[in-house]
């Protein structure tokens, strides 16, 4: 039975795994799941993956932590391969997203501060985004949901429609330091960003000296069939935030920028107690090794194929349960009829996991090296679930 020990902020389903093999989750009475939500785009090769297994378990008997009093191999390693593969330069290291986007924040502003600009600290962002839960990245967001019974509201950010650079352009003021989009919104619903919509988003930053910031804490990191989503629209931020699948499921989050945008990031402006301790770096070195593996991006592109074609099948049969397939790469939104809510419980009862978004949508995160049969499976398994509440 749950324990009040925990704070309730969740409202958990009654289960409890004990180990995990693959797109497997196995609970404490044996019962296996396939699990569609890689911990909400968290194991993005799995559970157990022997490679990232044994990166831990060596680091661990080496040593876990010595704080970032001293330089650390795997951070160094770890920052030149990730700068290697993206448009940045330098690479903050801490624990989660939303630390990762404290970070961007901060940088951008103190960008503009250093430069003699102290009035430009305003972020625009895009109406139901997600960044996190602290205080400064709930406003980003700007969900009522998520800001009620917490203000006052961190006063730093201003709200436009996703998708909109007309209106983007309306809200520059002088006190605008920087836009932060999610390339594709994913807590909010599984919205692919236009590749125009981001290009457009690129040249007004340029035109208005704004600090171009992606969030890529959901959508980085290979799950949508490149390795950054930004690829795809042939355009580079200033600042990217990653996280949930950097470390495969040990907490690590990054803040990646070009060295203009972080030039005045110098010692004592921000820092981390536990951020790329020698554990969390080993386990993304480890990641980063297979996501580098050749072929492994091709075969996301693969799987997805795969996934969106069966899922588009399911879509015209099921009329009554689903509306329509959108996303990019793994990251997959099902609009659903019924509510999602009910679908995830229904796919539960099939021994799958899923997780709701924003919009009525079920999200399907299965891992990036999931196996055509487990597609297939989890196609089946969601086409008895829909002929079960088609009503
Ligand atoms: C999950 C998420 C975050 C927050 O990450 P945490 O590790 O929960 O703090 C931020 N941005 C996006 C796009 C996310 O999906």
């Amino acid at each position: 039975m749950p324990t009040q020990a925990v704070m309730p902020t969740y409202a958990r389903t009654d289960l409890v795994f004990e180990y995990g093999e693959g797109a497997w989750l196995v609970t404490d009475h044996g019962r296996r799941f396939l699990d569609f939500t890689s911990g909400i785009a968290v194991n993005a090769l799995g559970h157990a993956h022997p490679h990232l297994v044994a990166a831990l378990q060596e680091q661990a008997g080496k040593f876990w932590h010595c704080s970032n009093l001293y330089r650390i191999d795997g951070q160094e390693r770890l920052a030149q391969r990730l700068v290697e593969a993206s448009f940045a330069d330098t690479v903050f290291f801490c624990n989660s997203g939303a630390e990762a986007l404290e970070c961007a924040i901060k940088t951008a502003r103190r960008y503009h501060q250093a430069a003699g600009r102290p009035q430009k600290y305003r972020v625009i962002t895009a109406d139901n985004s997600f960044h996190g839960r602290t205080l400064a990245t709930i406003a980003a967001g700007g969900q009522a949901k998520h800001l009620d019974g917490f203000g006052p509201a961190v006063d730093a950010f201003d709200h436009v429609p996703f998708g909109n650079l007309n209106e983007a352009r309306v809200a520059v003021t002088d006190e605008t330091a920087a836009i932060l989009v999610e390339p594709v919104q994913g807590e909010g619903g599984i919205f692919v960003a236009d590749d125009e919509y981001l290009k457009g988003l690129r040249a007004m930053a340029d035109e208005f000296g704004l600090l171009l910031i992606f969030d890529e804490v959901q959508c980085g990191m290979g799950r949508t069939g490149s390795l950054f989503a930004y690829e795809h629209a042939g355009i580079t931020p200033d600042i990217m935030t990653l996280a949930k699948a950097l470390g495969g499921g040990f907490p690590v989050g990054a803040c990646l920028a070009t060295a203009e945008a972080a030039e005045h990031m110098v010692p004592g402006t921000h820092g981390s107690t536990f951020g790329g301790n020698p554990l969390a770096m080993a386990a993304a070195n480890a990641v980063l090794d297979v996501l580098f593996e050749d072929g492994f991006l091709e075969q996301v592109g693969g799987a997805s194929e795969r996934l969106v074609a069966g899922l588009e099948k399911l879509v015209a049969q099921h009329t009554a349960v689903f509306e329509g397939v959108r996303g990019r790469g793994l990251m997959i939104g099902l609009k659903c009829k019924v509510a999602n809510g009910d679908l995830v419980a229904r796919l539960l009862e099939e021994d799958m996991l899923t997780v709701v978004a924003g919009d009525n949508v079920l999200r399907l995160l299965p891992p990036l090296n999931v196996a055509d049969a487990e597609v297939d499976l989890a196609l089946e398994k969601l086409d008895v679930a829909a002929q079960s509440m088609a009503g």
